[in-house]
C-alpha cells in the first residue's frame, strides 16, 4: 500500500546551486539531479529525517518537514497503528525499530527536583573548593575486618575506579562502526572512565584501550576467549537490555563482514543471533557458577557486572544478583537505545529506570545486602541533571549510549537497523563510517562529559554536598511535582512542599 510520505522535502530553488552535495551525502538515495531539467529532485518516500542533507547543504535550500497529509482522524487507530497494521498485512514479517521507545510515557526525571542549600546549611562553591566526582564500583565491606598481627585487613574487592559517575553503556561493534567505538574507547581513555565493548567482541586495534573498557559477555558469547576478558577493566555478563527485555539480539549477515565477523569470530556474512537466554543460566545458582568462571579466568582481578533489563519484579532479580557474587548490577531502563529490536518489544516491554533503581536500592538496603554490589543506572539518561537524580535515588553511576550517539553526531532518526546511517554512526559501509572522524567523535565525547562534570558538580555544590558518594542514595535531594502517592512511595521521596 502506497502511503503520502511521513516526510517532506521542502527545497527553496532560489537558494539551490545544483552543489547536488545533498544527493552524494543521501545514504537512501532521496536526492537526485535531473538533468534534462537542470533542477534537483526528491523521493521523498525514502526520506528518515536524519538531517544529513539540510546540515551539510551550503545555502540552506533545504528543510525537513513532517508531512500533514493524515488519514482521517482517530483517537483510537492512530496513523501509525494504521500503516503499521498494513504494513504486516503486507510482509507478515515482525516490524523493526531501533534507539529508544519514542512514545510519550511519564519520564520520571522531569517530575523529580533537585534541593538546593539556603541558609543553615550552606552551598559550596565548586570553583573554590574541592569537589569529589570519582567513584568505585565494586563490593564494599560491611565492617573493619583485623588480620591475625591485629592489623587492619585492606584488600578490597576488585573495584572498577572512575573519575566520575557516568560511562559509555554497550555499543557492540557491528551495531555501531569502527570510527564510532574508536571515538568512545579514546573518550573514556582520555576522561578516565569507561566504554563497554557491547556482545561483538573486542576488535584487535582496540586492546590498549583495555583499561577503560568493559568487556561484555552476551549469551551469543561472540568474540568471548580469555584474552578478551583479561583485556578488560571488567567483565560484563549481558542478561537483558532496557530495549528488549526478554529477547536476544539479532546482527543480520549483512553487517557480519570483514573485522566485525573476525571480532565476533563467526564466518562472513552469517546472522550473529544471541539467543533470548544464557543456555546455562536458569537459575541465581547457575548465574552464580558464570560470575566465578569469569573471575576464576581472570584470576579474581576484575569486577564483574550483571546487565538486566528493569521489568516488574526487577527488585527480587537484583536481591538474586547480589548473592550471585557479582560485584556490580547495571539496570537498563524501558527508554534505553538499541541498534534494533522488534517495534511491539521496545514499546511495550519493561519499566522505566527511575521507578526501577529506586526500588532495588531500597530493596537491597532492606535486606542489609546494599554493599554486596554498586548499581549502574541506564536507559535514557540525558544530562548531568538526571544523573545527580538517578545517584540521589541510589545509582553508583549511570550508563549513557543515545546521548553519547547523539554527541558523535547521531540526530535520533532512528534508523540504525537499516545499516545506512548518514552520520557514520550504525553503519558498516566504508563510505558511510568515514564521515565519522574518530578525532572530533572522541573530541566531542570529552567536551560532554567535562560539560556534565561541571554540571554535577555546580548541582552538589549548591546542595551543600562536595562527593558522589555523600549524594548516593540521599533521597532527601529530591522532590516529586505532579506524582500520585503511590510513584512517590515506589521512588521513596516526598512531594514538592513537603
Ligand atoms: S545541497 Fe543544497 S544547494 Fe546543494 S543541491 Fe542540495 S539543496 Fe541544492
Ligand atoms: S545512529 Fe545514525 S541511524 Fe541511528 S538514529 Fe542516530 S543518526 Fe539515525
Amino acid at each position: 500500500m502506497n502511503f503520502y510520505p511521513e516526510f517532506e522535502v521542502v527545497r527553496n530553488d532560489s537558494r539551490c546551486i545544483r552543489c547536488r552535495v545533498c544527493e552524494r551525502q543521501c545514504a537512501n538515495e532521496v536526492h537526485w539531479f535531473d538533468a534534462d531539467g537542470k533542477v534537483m529532485l526528491s523521493d521523498e518516500s525514502k526520506c528518515v529525517n536524519c538531517q544529513r542533507c539540510v546540515t551539510l547543504c551550503p545555502t540552506r535550500a533545504l528543510k525537513i518537514v513532517k508531512s500533514d497529509c493524515r488519514l482521517r482522524e482517530n483517537a483510537n487507530y492512530s496513523d501509525q497503528t494504521i500503516k503499521e497494521i498494513y504494513r504486516q498485512a503486507e510482509t507478515g514479517g515482525v516490524l523493526l525499530s531501533s534507539m529508544g521507545n519514542p512514545n510519550p510515557l511519564p519520564v520520571y526525571w522531569d517530575k523529580i527536583l533537585i534541593n538546593a542549600s539556603q541558609v543553615t546549611n550552606p552551598p559550596i562553591d565548586p570553583l573554590r573548593e574541592p569537589m569529589e566526582t570519582r567513584v568505585f564500583l565494586g563490593k564494599k565491606p560491611d565492617h573493619i575486618t583485623r588480620n591475625p598481627d591485629g592489623s587492619l585487613d585492606t584488600t578490597l574487592s576488585p573495584q572498577l575506579s572512575l573519575s566520575m559517575p557516568v560511562m559509555f553503556s554497550a555499543m557492540s561493534y557491528g551495531s555501531i562502526s569502527y570510527n564510532a567505538h574508536a571515538s568512545l574507547a579514546r573518550a573514556a581513555t582520555e576522561l578516565g572512565i569507561c566504554y563497554n565493548t557491547g556482545e561483538g567482541g573486542l576488535h584487535e586495534d582496540f586492546y590498549k584501550y583495555g583499561k577503560n573498557t568493559i568487556v561484555q559477555v552476551a549469551s551469543g558469547r561472540f568474540g568471548v576467549h580469555k584474552d578478551y576478558l583479561e583485556a578488560g577493566a571488567a567483565i560484563e555478563i549481558k542478561m537483558g537490555q532496557g530495549a528488549k527485555p526478554g529477547i536476544g539480539g539479532h546482527l543480520p549477515g549483512t553487517k557480519a563482514v570483514g573485522d566485525v565477523a573476525k571480532t565476533r569470530m563467526i564466518p562472513e556474512g552469517s546472522d550473529a543471533i544471541s539467543p533470548a537466554p544464557h543456555h546455562d543460566i536458569y537459575s541465581i545458582e547457575d548465574l552464580r557458577q558464570l560470575v566465578y568462571s569469569l573471575k576464576e579466568a581472570t584470576e579474581y582481578r576484575l569486577p564483574v557486572i550483571v546487565k538486566v533489563a528493569a521489568v516488574h519484579n526487577i527488585a527480587a532479580i537484583a536481591s538474586g544478583i547480589a548473592r550471585s557474587g557479582a560485584d556490580i548490577i547495571a539496570i537498563d531502563g524501558f527508554r534505553g537505545g538499541t541498534g534494533a529490536a522488534p517495534t511491539r518489544i521496545r514499546d511495550n516491554v519493561g519499566i522505566p529506570i527511575e521507578l526501577a533503581l529506586a526500588a532495588v536500592d531500597q530493596r537491597l538496603r532492606d535486606e542489609g545486602i546494599r554493599n554486596n554490589v554498586s548499581i549502574i543506572c541506564g536507559g535514557s539518561v540525558r544530562s548531568a541533571a538526571d544523573v545527580v537524580k538517578a545517584i540521589a535515588l541510589g545509582a553508583d553511576a549511570c550508563y549513557i549510549a543515545t546521548a553519547a550517539c547523539l554527541a558523535m553526531g547521531c540526530h535520533l532518526c532512528r534508523s540504525c537497523h537499516t545499516g545506512k546511517c548518514n552520520w557514520g554512526i550504525a553503519t558498516q559501509r566504508p563510505d558511510l563510517v568515514k564521515r565519522l572522524n574518530p578525532d572530533i567523535g572522541s573530541q566531542r565525547l570529552v567536551n560532554l562529559m567535562t560539560a556534565w562534570r561541571h554540571e554535577i558538580k555546580e548541582l552538589m555544590g549548591g546542595m551543600g554536598i562536595n562527593s558522589i558518594e555523600s549524594l548516593r542514595g540521599n533521597r532527601l535531594m529530591l522532590r516529586g511535582v505532579g506524582l500520585t502517592e503511590k510513584e512517590l512511595q515506589i521512588l521513596g521521596i516526598s512531594h514538592a512542599g513537603e
